[in-house]
């Protein structure tokens, strides 16, 4: 179905039920409400000579606007174009004349970026720029008050609705183009398996501009008729708490590092969060200890892991509601619903037997229509039997649970042995002075690789700052030999993408020579 459609059914369904509240500004909007808005701001577009298959563009952080933006261009079949907020004036020029935008969104401005600064500098550089309106100006309501009501056009679910911006954990982020049937479908699914129904309450602080928020939060919720709370422009672990106890929230997002700021606010302990009863985890392998606490200390009992990519819109493999913890944390889960996915030998693309680690495929409602005009790097995605190939190392378990072992380009070959990160950072954890710890392959003369730690220390006063001996002293004996980190770096803090990952290719670059 189309995402209108999916939206009228709310509205027909929960009318008075709360759609979208904004912690910031204490707005609120019900469904029928929710709809009006979207409705308005649609026809509003049509009037500025907006229609189907044109880019739209949102360059913003977290507001409802953003949702009203997402809805409005997939009632008119506009493509929407997420723009990163991070991006700074070479990026957003990059985005607006790789996807043609015609018509931006823009937030006015955030912390210290001026965002309508930006735009007008490049502006003169976008030829296809036709118009830019900022959340929160007047600019907003001027284009607002230029809609009148007509009738909506025949849409196919086929249709292209979103350009989606990878993370750029592993380069340059490349824009996939999804359709209705792409995200409606992988936001209903996710939702359906953690058993929304409309008394759930979901609180975002993931950024929209990436699938985890406005397919798993605001698409899951719409098509199950639960809320989402916009907790904070931009995460903030005290306004997320905020948010989750004072709105009840019966659901909370977030990548592992969001979930490891919040368990770690002083004053934590002092939060009831004894609403809570589900959440996602995604978009990073998530540590064991981590997820201990936020089932144990979060009342999380149901918390799901996904696994997902953004080419995929995004969720692949999900863990149920009833799947105990160890599933829960050393698995990403099970297949979802019409979906399927197989593991093959990167080098021959026979499937491998279950049990051993190779690339994982998937293929399914949920793969892409392509990179936007870009053919030649999807078919190097997207094989001739629709199957996607994401660059991620797993294992398909006997018993029909995923665990990611790593990303193929993440892997270390030192001296032709195979060494998966993740693996050595997990072991790592259990150091006393290690917060947290970053493993990445740097080159070596002899090996062709070696082992690099980088550790951010956890804050102690009195200890000594650890060192290489004492980390490979730690290793001795519980790692072979070549796993053991032979160089170390301390650092405050990782290079991160603005979905919250490590961007492990920054690392290696900055240490590459030594
Ligand atoms: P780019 O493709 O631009 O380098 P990216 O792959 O990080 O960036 P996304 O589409 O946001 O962009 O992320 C998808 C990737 O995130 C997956 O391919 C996988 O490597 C990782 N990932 C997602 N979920 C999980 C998970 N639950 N556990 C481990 N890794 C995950
Ligand atoms: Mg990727």
């Amino acid at each position: 179905d189309t995402i209108g459609a999916d939206l009228d059914r709310a509205v027909a369904a929960w009318p008075d039920r709360e759609a979208l509240v904004d912690m910031p500004s204490g707005r609120r909007w019900t469904y029928a409400r929710f709809a009006a808005d979207v409705d308005e701001l649609a026809y509003a577009l049509l009037a500025s000579g907006v229609g189907k298959g044109d880019r739209v563009g949102i360059w913003a952080v977290n507001c409802p606007e953003w949702v009203l933006v997402q809805y409005a261009t997939a009632r008119i079949g506009a493509v929407m174009v997420n723009i990163n907020p991070a991006y700074r004036t070479h990026e957003v020029e990059y985005v607006l004349n790789q996807a043609g935008v015609s018509l931006l969104f823009a937030s006015l401005s955030h912390r210290t970026s001026d965002y309508r600064a930006m735009v007008e500098e490049v502006r003169s550089r976008c030829p296809q720029l036709r118009e830019a309106v900022y959340i929160g100006d007047p600019s907003w309501d001027a284009l607002v008050a230029r809609g009148t009501p007509v009738p909506f056009g025949e849409l196919s679910c086929d249709d292209p609705i979103n350009i989606q911006y990878t993370s750029g954990t592993t380069g340059f982020p490349k824009g996939a183009t999804l359709s209705h049937h792409n995200i409606l479908n992988n936001g209903y699914f996710v939702g359906e398996l953690i058993g929304y129904t409309e008394q759930d309450r979901i609180c975002v602080p993931v950024p929209f501009y990436h699938c985890f928020g406005m397919v798993m939060g605001n698409l899951a919720a719409t098509s199950h008729g639960a809320c989402v709370v916009i907790p904070a422009p931009s995460f903030d672990p005290k306004a997320t708490l905020d948010a989750v106890q004072q709105e009840r929230c019966t659901s909370l997002y977030g990548v592992p590092t969001m979930f490891i700021a919040e368990l770690n606010l002083p004053g934590f302990a002092a939060y009831d969060l004894s609403s809570l009863r589900t959440g996602i985890m995604a978009g990073s392998p998530c540590p064991v200890e981590v997820m201990k606490r936020v089932v144990a200390e979060m009342h999380m009992t149901e918390v799901s892991i996904c696994y997902g990519m953004t080419e995929t819109s995004p969720v692949s493999t999900q863990t149920r509601r009833d799947d105990d913890l160890e599933h829960r944390t050393g698995t990403v889960g099970r297949v979802l619903p019409h979906i399927e996915v197989k593991v093959v030998d990167p080098a021959s693309g026979a499937t491998q037997p279950r049990g051993t680690a190779g690339e994982l495929c998937t293929r399914g409602y949920s793969v892409m229509l392509g990179y936007w005009e870009e053919p030649e790097k999807t078919a190097e995605a997207v094989d001739a039997g629709r199957w996607m190939h994401t660059g991620d190392l797993a294992v398909m378990r006997e018993d029909g649970y995923v665990e990611i072992v790593g990303r193929i380009k993440d892997m270390i070959i030192r001296g032709g042995e195979n060494i998966y990160p993740r693996e050595i950072e997990e072991f790592l954890y259990g150091h006393p002075k290690i917060a947290d710890v970053q493993v990445v392959g740097v080159p070596h003369e002899r090996y062709g690789e070696e082992v690099l730690a980088c550790v951010i220390p956890r804050e102690t006063e009195t200890a000594e700052p650890l060192t290489l001996e004492e980390l490979r002293a730690y290793c001795d004996g519980r790692l072979a030999h070549y796993k053991i980190p032979s160089a170390l770096r301390l650092l405050d803090a990782f290079p991160m993408t603005v979905s919250g990952k490590v961007r492990k290719i920054e690392l290696r670059e900055r240490y590459a020579t030594g």
